[in-house]
């Protein structure tokens, strides 16, 4: 593996809302990095350690030659690899690689490259929109279900490239760094204990929904699951259960998020069904860097 040097250089992700105080604005993506600081990486870096797989080399190389000066690089010291798009000051959508450089960097980047190249075949990503004169409860509810809207598109990405990581020659263990999901007992146990917080009340059920979600995904594409154990705690918790679960089934094997043209129709869908409300949707515009909102139909 290639060894990299450390840099006592760093930059922060931009257009942070927390940070910003809150300023009128849009920004992309799912969630906000826990890490505000990064370690930069240059494209050569991360090209030199992608060049260990013929099929990531040039997924890479396709990635950078869309995304140009937009598609920035970044070290990890820990955790997951990801993507996180972000909003310059002046609208340009900007997106950070971040790789944590160990055992798995290969298949990092290949999955990271493979979340990067849905929003090239124009999948949407959720927007935030920070409106003047809320409250910041109000906005920190819309928060937590942009948030929401962005696991959830992550996870319904993974089930539409599966395959094709695979055909890439990586095994299913290199897929992420840790299949390791929470026990379904103690999401219980943290979902009761937030009945009694005022911004997280109300959202048991959502959240609950998005396990149930994450755990089906998995279940589909083959790997290990908490599915039935989830269903059955759901069942004693939500008189619900068994009509999202089956909604929840039907919509993922309908097939529709997988086409990009369909793909913020059908996930506002699910979203709305399962308690988070509908997300607002953006496009990425390849040579401007910016982006254009979608309109609801
Ligand atoms: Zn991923």
């Amino acid at each position: 593996m290639a060894s990299i040097p450390d840099r006592d250089y760093h930059f922060r992700p931009i257009g942070s809302f927390f940070d910003a105080g809150g300023a009128p604005g849009n920004f992309v993506g799912g969630q906000m990095s826990p890490h505000k600081e990064y370690v930069i990486l240059t494209n050569r870096e991360v090209r030199d350690l992608a060049s260990k797989s013929r099929p990531t080399l040039q997924l890479f190389d396709e990635m950078v030659s869309w995304y140009g000066d937009s598609l920035t690089f970044s070290r990890q010291p820990e955790g997951e690899s990801f993507v996180l798009p972000d909003i310059d000051e002046f609208g340009a959508v900007r997106l950070t690689l971040g790789v944590v450089v160990d055992g798995r960097a290969v298949a990092a980047i290949a999955h990271e490259c493979l979340h990067l190249q849905l929003l090239t075949k124009g999948n949407p990503m959720p927007v935030f929109q920070v409106f003047a004169g809320e409250s910041d409860n109000d906005r920190i509810k819309r928060h937590i279900c942009f948030t929401a809207h962005g696991e959830t598109g992550n996870w319904v990405g993974h089930a539409t490239f599966i395959e094709q990581f695979r055909s890439m020659g990586f095994r299913d263990d290199e897929f992420l760094k840790s299949n390791a999901h929470a026990d379904p007992a103690d999401l219980r146990r943290t979902l009761e204990k937030d009945r009694t917080n005022s911004i997280l009340a109300g959202f048991e059920r959502g959240r609950w929904n998005k396990h149930y979600l994450c755990e089906l995904l998995l279940s589909r594409m083959g790997f290990d699951n908490c599915l039935s154990a989830t269903f059955r705690h759901g069942q004693e918790m939500f008189a619900t259960m068994g009509a999202d679960a089956l909604l929840i089934q039907r919509w993922f094997d309908s097939g529709n998020f997988r086409d990009p043209k369909k793909f913020a129709t059908t996930m506002n869908v699910l979203l709305r069904a399962i308690g988070f409300g509908e997300a607002q949707y953006g496009c990425l515009d390849r040579y401007s860097g910016g982006f254009h909102l979608i309109e609801p139909p």
